[in-house]
């Protein structure tokens, strides 16, 4: 007698209106191949008895560790621009005390109406790109939810 083979008794199981009327025959009438029947009914019976896969472990605070941290970030920024602000007044300065005569001498010709729309002239563009700048960055940093 020939016995059914695995994917058959599967479709046994599984889908028992496609099997086909000489595999039910032949395992009403053959025990080893209604004990592979039962084999897989019992084993699928258990397979859905198991709990839903699950991490042991806590995720949430091992990513949460990771993510970037803005209090420090902005803390960083803050000092970071101060530095800036230090090493460019410093520069200033240091422009005025050893080019200070120079200077005189380069504005000294020129009047003091032209000297002072030069000045403010400069002032103004300086402030401007300063702020224009610094707004810029202020949009990047939104872009990154660092704050
Ligand atoms: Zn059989």
């Amino acid at each position: 007698m020939k016995h059914l083979t695995d994917s058959q008794i599967q479709q046994f199981v599984f889908e028992p209106a496609a099997s086909d009327n000489a595999c039910s025959t032949h395992i009403e009438q053959c025990a080893i191949c209604r004990s592979k029947v039962g084999e897989y009914q019992m084993l699928f019976a258990e397979i859905e008895k198991l709990p839903a896969d699950s991490f042991d472990v806590n995720l949430e605070a091992i990513i949460m560790k990771q993510l970037p941290q803005p209090s420090i970030h902005k803390k960083e920024d803050k000092m970071l621009w101060y530095g800036i602000a230090a090493v460019c007044f410093l520069f200033v300065i240091s422009v005025f005390l050893f080019f200070g005569k120079e200077l005189a001498v380069l504005f000294g010709g020129v009047e003091w109406l032209t000297t002072a729309l030069i000045g403010t002239a400069a002032i103004c563009l300086l402030a401007f790109l300063a702020f224009d700048m610094y707004r810029a960055y202020r949009v990047k940093l939104k872009a990154f939810n660092f704050e």
